[in-house]
């Protein structure tokens, strides 16, 4: 017996691979999802804390990394913030802005996004597979054979969406770039983004939980090569929240380089690079610990003041020029005992993949393959912390989902 052929098999149901589902069954295309996990979506569960932080309302190409900025532009406008909130409002996940112009699940929970797309995609008609892993991809007679540790299906049209290589334990474990170098594509070498920083045993040990604004500047070779103001959270074991694990992925490209390094100015807000804020007059018969705990929590305070030399009992008037000029070394530029950035374990994103030039435009279609396209981390495109790869994988599914549906019917 002949076997059925969909119009367009989806190897990946995380958020790419959803959204890719829901948009082209509701074009009307016959899709199969295969996806190699237990359940879909796991990736979003874990997401924003599992809060989700699901699109951000700010977003623009300044806030990605891709190996070709005109796809990314074009991808980007097919598929807007605001159209994302509508979308998950539709489908029964509201979603709730922040003043940072982050979009996160209005009840707290990803699951109920994770809910929402697999909603969107079973009632829009896709039929969906688990525990069926993607092993490789042959061409027959114009169609593909997707093929499986004991199955085989076919279909016209194949769109991967098979994640990068971050968070291995919830299904993305490089399987994408093994398939699509079965047809000639190249892999922009990949590394992880987002990850915290490891820095065990320093000043900073005990801190774990405080969590402090600050503006981390990137150096190497004596030159600053770039600064980014965020949350620093201090863990048992080194740095994370938002600025640190933005910051890791620029960091590793250039950790190698003599007089790598980052510092933290831990008083952002601050004009100026030095402490002059603190030497009001007033100030000069208080302890130091006493006035820069008015900035700074008490122990991160008397943390840095002790790692200047100095006691946190002196009296500000009773400083010298060289204790000031070691105290705002600490406060406003401390290099932080950084001994690696995490792995994908613990990264967020995957940077580089699937390289962009050898995909077509914003239809994500091969250029080596016709009727096999890309969507999400696959690819080479990351972005900072903010819903901004979220929003990658939803766009980036929009586009290929319209563009097959277009084709697969002309
Ligand atoms: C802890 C954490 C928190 C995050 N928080 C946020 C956030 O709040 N906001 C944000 O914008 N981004 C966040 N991200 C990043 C974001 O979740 C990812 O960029 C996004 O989920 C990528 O979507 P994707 O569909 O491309 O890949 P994935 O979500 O990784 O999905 C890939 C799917 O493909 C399946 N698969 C892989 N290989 C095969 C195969 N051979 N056969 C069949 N199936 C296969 C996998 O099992 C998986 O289900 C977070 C990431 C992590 C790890």
């Amino acid at each position: 017996m002949k076997k059925h052929t969909y119009d367009l098999i989806i190897i990946g149901a995380g958020a790419a691979g959803l959204m890719a589902a829901a948009e082209a069954s509701h074009l009307g295309l016959d899709v199969l999802v295969l996806e190699g996990q237990r359940e879909p979506g796991l990736k979003i569960l874990i997401s924003g804390g599992g809060r989700c932080n699901v699109t951000n309302a700010r977003l623009g190409e300044k806030d990605y990394s891709a190996g070709c900025p005109h796809i990314l532009r074009h991808v980007l406008k097919t598929f807007t913030p605001a159209q994302a909130v509508d979308f998950f409002e539709r489908w029964g996940a509201p979603l709730a802005l922040q003043e940072t112009g982050e979009f996160f699940s209005a009840d707290d929970k990803a699951r109920t996004v994770r809910d929402a797309l697999v909603r969107a995609a079973l009632e829009s008609g896709a039929h969906m597979t688990y525990n069926w892993r993607v092993n490789a991809l042959a061409l027959q007679d114009a169609a593909f054979n997707v093929i499986g540790q004991e199955h085989i299906e076919c279909a016209r049209a194949v769109l991967v969406t098979t994640g990068g290589l971050s968070y291995p334990a919830t299904g993305s474990d490089g399987a994408g770039y093994v398939l699509a170098g079965m047809f000639g594509h190249k892999i922009v070498p990949t590394r992880p983004a987002l990850t915290p920083f490891l820095a065990p045993d320093s000043i900073f040990s005990n801190l774990a939980g405080i969590v402090v604004p600050v503006r981390l500047s990137l150096w190497a070779e004596g030159r600053k090569l770039r600064s980014l103001e965020g949350p620093l959270l201090f863990t048992h074991n080194g740095f994370s929240g938002p600025a640190p694990m933005e910051m890791s992925g620029h960091w590793s490209v250039v950790k190698a380089k003599p007089g790598c390094g980052i510092s933290a100015d831990f008083m952002p807000q601050m004009k100026g690079d030095g402490i002059e804020f603190l030497l009001a007059p007033t100030s000069l018969k208080r302890s130091v610990k006493n006035i820069v705990s008015q900035f700074l929590p008490e122990r991160l305070a008397i943390a840095l003041i002790e790692s200047a030399g100095l006691d946190p009992r002196l009296f500000l008037g009773e400083m010298s020029q060289k204790e000031k000029k070691a105290l705002a070394g600490m406060l406003r530029g401390c290099v932080l005992p950084i001994q690696e950035a995490m792995g994908y374990d613990k990264a967020e994103v995957t940077a580089g993949g699937v390289d962009l030039n050898e995909l077509k435009g914003a239809t994500l279609e091969s250029r080596l393959q016709e009727n096999l396209y890309f969507a999400g981390e696959v690819v080479d495109v990351d972005g900072r912390i903010g819903g901004f790869n979220l929003h990658w994988a939803w766009a980036s599914a929009m586009a290929a989902a319209r563009a097959i549906a277009k084709k697969v019917k002309a």
